[in-house]
């Protein structure tokens, strides 16, 4: 389903994997991020092509995470913007063997894990940022938060920024890596919530406005500190994510419950 969220980005949101969103330019189109399977980010990349009548030539990646960048192939002509923090995580991706064990173990959080592996493929981005970029007036910025290599797309002609996984939308967050630093997606958060754009873009979940920062960076900063203080009580790892006093979210009440949140909770709480 594609939707025109301003005048020159159009957003392509599937239940494969990560938001997709294409951006016009004056002669050319940038996209963000490549999603889970090629058939359908090929489709998408050749309906804005048409339309615009202009062509493809950057893909920006806000971060390394296999639905994200799967279907990154279709992009294979495209400068490939990536922050230079997600490299470890790309020679990562780049040597797994998706064996059959792999797949079934990874089928629970990706269901379209076995489409993107046979359509999909890891590439080398072709543009590694330190922590800034800017092209054609478009900004990259490198941020860490939700992994190392979480990265911000601004677009200053239309006022808004594309946060990539800072923020999921209308849904219970993952936040459960190795490298996931929550002070660091804090501090993200609180800076676009200081700036003056309108709209943000999700890595998924739909378009919200900016005053959203704000429940998502209050939701993390009460949850670590609720954690916290479960601590000096000495409540059990393996059921700190359904204990009372946890915050609830900003997500919907009706937004299922997803195992891969309540990780990501244990996982924080073991890190404190
Ligand atoms: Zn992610």
């Amino acid at each position: 389903m594609y939707k025109w969220v301003t005048n020159s980005v159009v957003m392509a949101e599937n239940e494969h994997g990560s938001n997709i969103y294409c951006i016009s330019l004056s002669d050319e189109l940038v996209f963000i991020d490549a999603g889970m399977l090629n058939e359908y980010t090929l489709k998408f990349r050749e309906a804005m092509e048409v339309y615009y009548g202009k062509e493809a030539s950057t893909l920006f990646i806000t971060h390394a995470h296999i639905d994200h960048i799967r279907a990154m192939n279709a992009f294979s002509d495209c400068e490939i913007v990536a922050a230079e923090a997600a490299r470890p995580r790309f020679n990562a991706h780049m040597a797994i063997d998706f064996n059959e064990e792999r797949l079934s173990r990874m089928e629970g959080v990706f269901p379209y894990i076995r489409e993107g592996v046979q359509d999909g493929e890891f590439l080398e981005p072709t543009k590694w940022v330190d922590a800034n970029y800017i092209y054609k007036g478009v900004g990259f910025n490198v941020h860490g938060g939700h992994s190392a290599c979480s990265s911000s797309v601004f677009i200053p002609d239309e006022n808004c920024v594309a946060l990539g996984d800072l923020v999921q939308s209308e849904r219970q967050p993952y936040f459960g890596e190795s490298d996931t630093d929550i002070n660091a997606w804090i501090g993200a958060l609180d800076a676009w919530e200081g700036s003056d754009i309108a709209h943000v873009f999700p890595g998924h979940g739909p378009p919200v406005e900016r005053d959203y920062l704000g429940g998502v960076s209050g939701y993390f900063r009460d949850l670590t500190e609720s954690l916290r203080s479960l601590r000096t009580e000495n409540i059990p790892e393996e059921e700190v994510h359904l204990n009372e006093y946890l915050p609830s979210g900003y997500w919907p009440e009706d937004s299922p419950r997803k195992s891969a949140h309540y990780y990501s909770i244990r996982r924080l709480y073991a890190s404190l």
